[in-house]
């Protein structure tokens, strides 16, 4: 094993529907009659982004349409997010974090209950199989969906938290999608709602937006940590307040060159947010889509920083997890401005 397969990691930022095996898809797919080419290896090329294909972010969000044909159906969920806490066992993940959204894996028929437990039925299988392992669930509100459904996911992402239940359950609140036309500062009340609900808060900002979109995030929403971030770089004053409020950014590097958020050629924004003392996750944003896990994206930075250094990062993300220790809620870490709760 290699320094990096050996080191101990925690994974911030992965999304279920990016992540499930090619076997595990097409097994199910099979399975249920459902799938739309003849062979496993044809599948892959519809389920992992292919050379060429990087570079735009709509090319990229293509890949996740066939994996909603199976994970519309409660079982099949609970499967597929066990074969992806396996894998990331695989990698030494000893802390994940999974994030999801519900209203995508309702089209069958579930409720958005069903859509949120189905889910956590399999993390508390994983747990009794991997009981060395922490992990919890981000429930995600899609922007183009607008911010009342937001409003609604929140709620029902409270009425699942691993606060209420003590065992592996929700424990954020995020929005993804794209950017551009749905702006942060319009979710406001969705963000208010799941922190007064005890959510701890993530917002994809910055990825295929300027750092207006990272100001609002953290002014208006409240977010404490931040999903890629890629624009904050573009802004001086931003990398300083960052810096200040100890807000995390979770980096994705594959993904982020693949979506066209990093021109290809262009350094990786973490490095900048290294210099400036702004706290970091390595993270592999959709393992099957992006072609890569844990172990890759760790050996890919260590072009630029030492064993160490990624051993570092690692531990420093573990105190930015949302997932409750002990039964304890994690500490925040940022100060926002209109928040008057207590960080305890
Ligand atoms: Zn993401």
């Amino acid at each position: 094993m290699t320094g990096v397969e050996k080191m101990q990691k925690v994974e911030l930022h992965q999304h279920v529907d990016g992540s499930i095996p090619v076997d595990v898809t097409w097994r199910l797919m099979k399975k249920h009659g459902l799938h739309p080419v003849e062979t496993k290896k044809e599948m892959e090329k519809l389920l992992v982004l292919q050379e060429g294909e990087e570079g735009a972010l709509l090319r990229y969000l293509d890949k996740f349409h066939y994996p909603q044909w199976i994970t519309q159906f409660y079982d099949n969920i609970t499967f597929v997010i066990e074969s992806i806490i396996a894998e990331a066992y695989d990698n030494n993940v000893r802390l994940l974090e999974l994030r999801y959204a519900p209203i995508i894996h309702s089209f069958a028929g579930l409720t958005l209950r069903q859509t949120i437990s189905s889910v956590l039925s399999g993390i508390n299988k994983a747990k009794k199989r991997f009981p060395d392992m922490e992990l919890g669930l981000i429930v995600i509100a899609m922007r183009h969906q607008g911010p009342h459904i937001a409003k609604i996911l929140a709620r029902q992402a409270i009425s699942e938290s691993q606060f209420l239940h003590q065992r592996a359950g929700v424990i954020g609140f995020d929005l993804a999608g794209a950017e551009r036309g749905n702006p942060a500062r319009l979710f406001g009340e969705s963000y208010a709602i799941a922190r007064a609900g005890g959510l701890h808060l993530t917002i994809h900002a910055g990825e295929d937006e300027g750092p207006q979109a990272i100001w609002e995030s953290i002014d208006i929403l409240g977010a404490t940590r931040i999903g890629h971030g890629c624009s904050a770089i573009q802004d001086k004053t931003l990398l300083k307040r960052l810096a200040k409020d100890r807000i995390l950014i979770e980096c994705c590097y594959t993904s982020n060159y693949q979506t066209g958020a990093v021109k290809i050629g262009a350094p990786h924004p973490i490095l900048t947010f290294l210099e400036h003392g702004i706290p970091v996750s390595i993270c592999t944003d959709n393992t099957t889509v992006s072609a890569t896990d844990q172990n890759k994206e760790n050996q890919i930075l260590l072009q630029w920083l030492s064993l160490t250094d990624l051993a570092e990062i690692h531990k420093n993300a573990e105190k930015y997890s949302f997932v409750h220790h002990n039964g304890k809620p994690r500490a925040l870490h940022a100060k926002t401005r209109g928040s008057k709760r207590k960080n305890t």
